[in-house]
């Protein structure tokens, strides 16, 4: 096969394109490198990998044949989305539109990276595919929210209308190598934190519920997703639910670290708890995740400290995990 994906110079765009490239696929990677870095995918460059340039907001163009349509690219870290609002909303809407358009001109599967976001500050717990969601549409993270809301549904239209081959994941915190330390996520801040002897930035009181999935486990769900019959949304996501506390403790475990806790306001519209029913991943695609937290984070605390001892070396090489 030879597929498109956008947001490859991203955290799971790369991870994404390794996957493809290491089941023997020819992959054109594409990006504007707003959030990503072409750093992430160096390691790939040569037969059967390309990097384009490009902003998918614009008119998409891609010479040859395509078999598959990818689209991660988009701003996912609260930090990030929250300082590129308008950005963030183009690209889950005209973005989303391009990219479908190309699908479709190339006869070409589509696979849209969703979100749990769509279920918003959930009243339902864990949450099915089949509930509608709690999103605010006016607030700070609605930007984000309502471009994937909008992007699932122009997916379904160009499903129903065009006859395009779609496939929808729904992605849970997902973390591990690549990361940006600066990204603003709870698992790098709080690993950057610990290893840097620095206050662990607790938002509220540290209660509030996440679900953490290695990228490693992340990539193969949604790579069997792709391959799949499935058309419908599917949540690919570790069931496993941790207080923001109780992942605090944990890293502050893993690293030895002697950082103290520093409790700070809880951003607006902060979900209280988020936790996948995976249910129909495990039936429809023979699929759960593999790695505990202990050990992913114990990939990811290695990572971020190789990361750390090249900065401190000075040296001009950034590892890509
Ligand atoms: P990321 O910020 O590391 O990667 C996103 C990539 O998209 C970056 O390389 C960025 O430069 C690129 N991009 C953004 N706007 C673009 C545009 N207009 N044109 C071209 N490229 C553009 O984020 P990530 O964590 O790798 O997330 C990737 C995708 O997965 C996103 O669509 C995100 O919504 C989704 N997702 C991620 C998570 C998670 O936990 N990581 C959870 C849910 C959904
Ligand atoms: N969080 C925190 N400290 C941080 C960063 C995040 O306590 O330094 C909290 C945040 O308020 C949220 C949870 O950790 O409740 C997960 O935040 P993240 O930004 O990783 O992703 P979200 O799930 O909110 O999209």
């Amino acid at each position: 096969m030879r597929v498109l994906i956008t947001g490859a110079a991203g955290f799971l765009g790369s991870h994404l394109c390794d996957r493809f490239r290491q089941e023997g696929h020819s992959v054109v990677g594409m990006d504007n490198f707003i959030t990503g870095t072409p750093e992430n995918v160096a390691h790939l460059r040569g037969d059967g990998f390309e990097l384009i340039q490009h902003d998918v907001t614009e008119y998409v163009h891609v010479s040859g044949e395509l078999d598959g349509v990818l689209h991660f690219a988009s701003p996912a870290s609260p930090t990030d989305y929250l300082e590129l609002p308008i950005q963030t909303l183009k690209v889950g809407s005209l973005g989303t539109h391009k990219v479908l358009g190309l699908a479709k001109a190339k006869g070409a599967r589509f696979l849209l990276a969703s979100t749990s976001e769509v279920y918003g500050d959930p009243l339902v717990h864990p949450q099915p595919e089949s509930y509608w969601g709690n999103v605010n549409p006016i607030g700070p993270r609605g930007v984000y929210d309502e471009a994937k809301r909008f992007a699932e549904a122009i997916t379904m239209a160009y499903r129903r209308t065009h006859g395009v081959d779609t496939r929808i994941v729904r992605i849970f915190n997902t973390y591990g190598p690549r990361m940006r330390p600066g990204d603003g996520r709870v698992v790098s801040n709080f690993i950057v934190q610990a290893l840097r002897g620095e206050p662990i930035t607790v938002y509220g009181d540290g209660g509030q519920t996440r679900s953490f999935c290695y990228v490693e486990d992340e990539v193969d769900g949604i790579y069997r997703l792709f391959a799949s019959d499935e058309r419908d949304p599917v949540n690919i996501g570790n069931p496993g639910e941790y207080t923001v506390a109780e992942l605090a403790e944990l890293v502050l475990e893993l690293t030895g670290s002697s950082s103290e806790l520093r409790y700070l306001p809880l951003p607006e519209d902060d979900p209280k708890t988020r936790k996948p029913d995976i249910t129909r991943a495990r039936e429809l695609l023979g699929w759960q995740p593999d790695i505990s937290l202990r050990d992913g984070l114990s990939r990811t605390i290695d990572y971020f400290r190789r990361l750390q001892e090249e900065e401190r070396l000075g040296s001009a090489t950034i590892l890509t995990g």
